[in-house]
């Protein structure tokens, strides 16, 4: 009588696996340094995990350390990527590329920048969910400054060709924002292969606790600015508090 059902929801999050709580319980109680405490044991080793879970994310997609930056979730990433992209360029260009059926926390941003004066073009799908390179082509502009197509569906699971949209951005020095949060752990994901600028991952979608998440921001070829939307503290290489100096196109076209 009344057993739970079998959940079968885990696009919308998944239990947190026993061995990684197992791995992190001892960073709430014993090792609850503040890892940007430099001067003492207590922040040292609490840095040497975050240091190594920087690693291990780098790792699962070909990137480097340092193009990590730990966010809340997903959401906190797309809007990281897609608000920071558009407020570190727009002295280049104000015009953007998503497509209809991203998550809200893509096409919720975008519809902000639309109303502060960016140019949005929503890509649509076709009957298979996947969108039409030829309508990418087409929307390109020579003011585009960014494209988001998501990786994996969160609702119907298609899977966007991200190696073919990467290269045909990269041709044009555009850059590439993929929201990858249902596909890391399912696909294989590159970052170089597939010439990606900006990535979003959450950890509660493969097993992660709720809460935490990250933006890959590439750091080579070309070195990608955001300009920071949380002001205050300096982690995440500030993500940041350095000056915010915007780029021109043509630094853009270094790869
Ligand atoms: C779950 C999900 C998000 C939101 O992730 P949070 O970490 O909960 O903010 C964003 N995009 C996609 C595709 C998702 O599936």
């Amino acid at each position: 009588m009344s057993a739970r059902p079998i959940y079968l929801d885990c696009h919308a999050t998944t239990p947190v696996d026993k061995r990684v709580l197992e791995v992190m319980i001892p960073y709430f109680t014993e090792h609850f340094g503040n890892p940007a405490s430099v001067n003492h044991l207590y922040g040292w080793e609490t840095e040497a995990a975050v240091k190594q879970a920087r690693q291990i994310i780098a790792d699962a997609i070909n990137a480097t350390p340092t193009e990590i930056i730990f966010t809340s979730g997903a959401t906190e990433a797309n809007n990281l990527a897609i608000k920071g992209v558009a407020e570190a360029y727009f002295s280049q260009g104000r015009h953007l590329i998503t497509v209809a059926t991203e998550h809200h926390a893509v096409l919720d941003p975008y519809d902000y920048l639309q109303g502060l004066g960016f140019d949005v073009t929503l890509l649509s799908v076709q009957p298979d969910g996947l969108i039409d390179l030829t309508e990418l082509e087409e929307a390109f502009r020579p003011d585009t400054i960014l494209v988001s197509v998501m990786a994996a569906n969160n609702e119907i699971g298609v899977l966007q060709p991200l190696a073919k949209i990467g290269k045909m951005c990269h041709d044009r020095h555009i850059l590439f924002h993929t929201d990858a949060a249902q596909a890391l752990g399912k696909i294989p994901l590159d970052v170089e292969e597939m010439k990606i600028d900006l990535m979003s991952l959450t950890a509660h979608k493969v097993y992660g606790p709720k809460g935490i998440g990250c933006l890959y921001v590439r750091r080579r070829q070309p070195r990608v600015k955001i300009a920071p939307q949380i002001h205050g503290g300096g982690q995440e290489r500030g993500s940041v508090q350095e000056p915010f100096t915007p780029l021109k196109l043509s630094d853009l076209g270094r790869r």
